[in-house]
């Protein structure tokens, strides 16, 4: 990462207590805006000495579910019911946000790609270097909320990285687990480029999300946000917990390498012969490869190569060549 400062300016004051509710300001000179900057909502809700937690959503701007329950938490979280700090991102890339896409409209900047960013790069560099930057040296724990997007469904899914082969940080894992989403899946390090990966550069835990997705959000969905939001402010002792509040128990899971993920090996049609949540084999047939415009043309079988449970599918049934198609998760002890 490039020691050079930050581009972006803010009239937020990230010492000062109380309630902050504004705009980064992301200077963006266009064909229709000289002098122009775009600005990206940012929220703080400080009250005293505390830890500092910072809440993304919007990362992809087509998943919705972190971005409506961080937009109600900037509504609802007043400085008298914090201890600590709370900093809210709640459209993080915030061109992409606006478009309802999953990258940005401006560069076509994939923010959970971009880290560690570049305050002299395109608009969704500039956004990540702030990021990683400025906003995650301040706190000790990054939550950012991702969800299917408009290709993906899951069952609502907390995650967190972890070394290959290495066991979890317990506090790391415990914050996992205390968001309570219905499945908790650990990953391996991977892709440098995520938010994941800034926070481990600079030191902070980073707790992500993938809640349901397919471009829509449900009643169910949003609970899962919201409480999981809730469960997060409790865990880091930001909030006082509400009394005769009943917390899910998470399936905690396992999501590997290559194997786990199944990707159309074809442009067609994708007949599914399995339905999210299902148990599978290895090997077993996941669905045909139809060719719907060449009726007499043989379909392809698209197999499993690991046994586990489908915890991620793709809802649109045509596919190109590398879609992935599905992914699995597999149990772990406790
Ligand atoms: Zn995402």
């Amino acid at each position: 990462m490039t020691a050079q400062p930050t581009r972006l300016q803010s009239d937020i004051d990230f010492n000062r207590e109380g309630k902050q509710v504004t705009y980064l300001r992301l200077p963006y000179s266009s064909n229709v805006s000289a002098y122009g900057w775009i600005g990206i909502p940012i929220a703080q809700i400080k009250n005293g000495p505390g830890p500092t937690v910072l809440f993304m959503a919007g990362n992809h701007g087509d998943e919705f579910e972190g971005q409506i329950a961080l937009a109600k938490l900037i509504r609802r979280l007043e400085p008298k019911d914090v201890k600590g700090r709370v900093i809210l991102l709640p459209m993080a890339n915030f061109p992409a946000a606006m478009a309802g896409y999953r990258t940005s409209s401006i560069d076509a900047g994939n923010l959970n790609r971009s880290f560690p960013g570049d305050p002299n790069g395109s608009v969704t560099q500039m956004i990540a270097h702030y990021i990683e930057s400025v906003l995650m040296p301040m706190a000790m724990a990054v939550i950012d909320m991702h969800s299917g997007g408009r290709t993906l469904h899951y069952i609502p899914s907390a995650l967190m990285a972890k070394d290959a082969g290495g066991e979890p940080d317990p506090k790391h894992l415990a914050a996992l687990l205390a968001f309570g989403a219905p499945v908790a899946y650990m990953v391996n390090f991977g892709e440098n480029r995520t938010s994941s990966a800034a926070a481990r550069r600079q030191g902070i835990m980073s707790i992500g999300t993938e809640l349901g997705g397919t471009g829509q959000v449900s009643p169910e969905t949003l609970k899962v946000a919201e409480q999981g939001v809730q469960n997060m402010l409790e865990h880091f002792g930001l909030v006082q917990p509400v009394a005769g509040r009943v917390k899910r128990q998470s399936r905690l899971m396992y999501v590997g390498g290559f194997e786990y993920y199944l990707h159309a090996p074809t442009r067609g049609w994708f007949e599914p012969f399995f339905d999210l949540g299902d148990a599978v084999k290895s090997g077993q047939v996941a669905g045909m490869m139809q060719f719907l415009d060449e009726p007499l043309r043989d379909p392809v079988p698209v197999a499993f190569s690991q046994d586990g449970v489908v915890i991620c599918r793709r809802p649109h049934v045509q596919v190109e060549r590398g879609d992935c198609i599905a992914h699995l998760a597999t149990d772990v002890k406790r």
